[in-house]
């Protein structure tokens, strides 16, 4: 019997002082620091109580009683302190009012060391033989009801708390019972207390020793089971159901199994309503989306929503291994508009003059290589302008540099609205500008030429209170069948100016197309 009883005690030492140091390491909030705490009293206690059983004499017996309140006068007060924190009936331990609880144990344990001075905790001792084993029994004094009164009342309203907890926490989450395993817990100290308090004292059995790793055990399983485990799947559960990503997931033969918030409101602006059916049925109206959300590839979706052209990204990640007919996925969908704006503006701005609004020469040049490329595959015509602005210098100098720009600004306007939607139109340069004119043979070219210079010289730019006109000269070149494979841009580019030059010396406002001068 004896044996038997030292073993659970030891057991249950050991593995009060597991726990201990596990929360100690796990324990990022306040209560499981408390918890860790309340766990080390109670192995310092029980290792107490192991030791007096095993003990023979007074002397011993005493010492080990004297070390067990170390840690017992503040179990039932660490008990409370956990209910406190853990309903969050207080946010921290830095409440003040909190310590004060300590008062009293702090009091005992005082009052337990200095016991042979006044008598006050225990009137007298003696060692009692009880099933063959030696036993110790105290006669209480006036501070051990104090105390024992004080820990009934901390175990009291722990079990209040819990049970308010309980009540409260249930309309909210009605499945999770966890209150009411930290209730059952605190409520098993209590009867091994009343036990002492009222039942069978002449044997000397502390009963609240046999109960409480009882307790231990049932409420370590709570903190594990619902605290760990659960918080970490809620906080899980959160970000899924609050992440700005829509989120869909896919089970097999592409049911929807779940979806969070974000999802919900994207297939809302398409006025689609997502169920529990496969995606085929729920995406009919949309063929595109549909064959998006069957994909397992990353993909990009535009939409129209309240009038703006929005974009999104839809990206699959599967779950789990995939093999046929069981696709399981994670589509997610992300709003990227905002970050399209920003590429499309950084784009713009790297493409375009902003004085005439035209492409800008490197931009010019990359297109009407391509077109040059493309017009090579195809063995299409291509032709290229080049516009030079006549004796800008004495626009400048005559109406001021600020001027000499709205002329600029106003070509920009002309050759945008002059040209064909397909050709590409630059400014190359200071006052110079060239457009690739696509499909076009030589001789068109140098029609459109001529009918652009004559719109130019028509035009009068009205500048402050002076009028201000101006003329271009045009250089033409053109590639065809015979020159494909030598030709590059700068070829033709160097032809144009050769035949701007000429353009030029013929007295200027005029088109010169290379290979046709005369
Ligand atoms: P030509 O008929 O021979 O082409 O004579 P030009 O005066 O047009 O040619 P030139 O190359 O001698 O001078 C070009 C002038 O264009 C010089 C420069 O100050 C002016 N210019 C170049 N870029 C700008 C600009 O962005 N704004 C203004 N206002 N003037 C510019
Ligand atoms: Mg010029
Ligand atoms: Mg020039």
């Amino acid at each position: 019997m004896k044996i038997l009883f030292s073993l659970y005690l030891v057991l249950a030492v050991i593995i009060a002082q597991f726990f201990a140091a596990y929360f100690f390491s796990k324990s990022r909030t306040s209560y499981l620091k408390v918890f860790s705490a309340l766990v080390l009293c109670i192995s310092i206690y029980l290792f107490g109580y192991l030791m007096i059983i095993n003990s023979n004499n007074l002397q011993e017996m005493i010492f080990w009683n004297q070390i067990q309140y170390l840690g017992l006068p503040f179990i039932s007060v660490l008990w409370l302190v956990i209910a406190l924190l853990y309903t969050e009936t207080v946010c921290s331990l830095r409440d003040r009012m909190v310590l004060l609880l300590f008062l009293v144990p702090v009091f005992t344990f005082f009052m337990r060391l200095t016991n042979s001075w006044h008598q006050l905790f225990y009137k007298s001792w003696e060692v009692r033989q009880l099933f063959g084993y030696y036993s110790l029994y105290m006669e209480r004094g006036y501070w051990y009801y104090v105390n024992i009164s004080y820990t009934t009342i901390c175990l009291l309203l722990t079990i209040i708390i819990y049970f308010l907890g309980y009540l409260k926490n249930q309309a909210d989450y009605p499945k999770k019972p966890h209150f009411l395993v930290f209730f059952f817990a605190s409520l098993i100290p209590l009867i091994g207390i009343i036990l002492i308090l009222f039942a069978f004292e002449e044997r000397s059995v502390d009963y609240t020793a046999l109960f409480m790793p009882l307790s231990l055990i049932v409420i370590s399983y709570g903190i594990l089971k619902y605290d760990f485990l659960e918080v970490r799947s809620l906080a899980r559960e959160t970000i899924f159901e609050n992440n700005f990503a829509g989120m869909v997931i896919l089970g097999p033969g592409h049911r929807i199994i779940d979806y969070n918030k974000a999802a919900k409101k994207f297939f809302g602006s398409l006025n689609i309503s997502l169920d529990n059916y496969p995606i085929d049925h729920i995406l009919k109206s949309e063929p595109e989306l549909l064959e998006i959300f069957k994909s397992d590839i990353d993909r990009d979706f535009s939409l129209v929503i309240d009038g703006e052209e929005r974009f999104f990204e839809i990206d699959a990640v599967p779950l789990g291994n995939f093999h046929d007919g069981n696709t399981r996925m994670l589509k997610s969908i992300r709003d990227v508009t905002e970050e399209r704006k920003i590429q499309n503006r950084l784009k713009v701005l790297a493409t375009t003059d902003s004085l005439s609004g035209l492409y800008n020469r490197t931009e010019f040049m990359n297109l009407a290589q391509n077109e040059l490329a493309l017009a090579k595959k195809y063995n299409e015509e291509l032709s290229l302008l080049m516009i030079d602005l006549d004796c800008f210098k004495i626009i400048n100098d005559t109406f001021g540099h600020a001027a000499g720009d709205e002329v600029i600004r106003e070509m920009g306007n002309i050759m945008k609205s002059s040209f064909r939607k397909t050709d590409i139109v630059g400014r190359i340069g200071g006052e110079e500008f060239a457009v690739v004119l696509k499909n076009a043979s030589l001789k068109e070219a140098k029609k459109a030429a001529e009918k652009f210079r004559k719109t130019v010289a028509k035009k009068k730019l009205v500048y402050g209170e002076q009028e201000i006109s101006f003329t271009v000269s045009i250089g033409v070149a053109a590639i065809h069948g015979d020159t494909y494979e030598s030709s590059n841009i700068e070829d033709i580019l160097k032809k144009a100016d050769d035949a701007l030059y000429k353009a030029k010396a013929k007295g200027r406002n005029c088109v010169v197309a290379f290979g046709l001068e005369l």
